[in-house]
């Protein structure tokens, strides 16, 4: 059996993308007064993008694994699950 790279496994993930309610909203003006943006380096899925001064950010490739939600001291995102139905599907090769 083949073993998958990291980016491999995350591809084989299935997204059902809740375009109405996002489940994750960040706070811009509390990002663009964070200096250290932890979200950007600890975000396994690369979801986070420093820009400027702030951040850029998609929740349609989340994991859902609630990282951001524990790093971000500055309190500048909310966090909740997807609505039903919604969200990840995980599928490892
Ligand atoms: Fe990234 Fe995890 Fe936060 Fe989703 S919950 S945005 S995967 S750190």
């Amino acid at each position: 059996m083949k073993k998958l790279s990291i980016e491999e496994r995350l591809g084989t993930n299935k997204f059902i993308v809740d375009e109405d309610v996002p489940h994750i909203v960040l706070d811009k003006s509390i990002c663009a007064a964070c200096k250290a943006k932890p979200c950007v380096k600890a975000c396994p899925a690369g979801l986070y993008q420093v820009q400027g001064d702030s951040v850029s950010f998609d929740y349609a490739g989340c994991l859902e694994c609630g990282t951001c939600r524990v790093v971000c001291l500055s309190k500048g995102l909310t966090w909740v699950y997807p609505r039903g139905t919604f969200g990840v599907e995980f599928r490892y090769g």
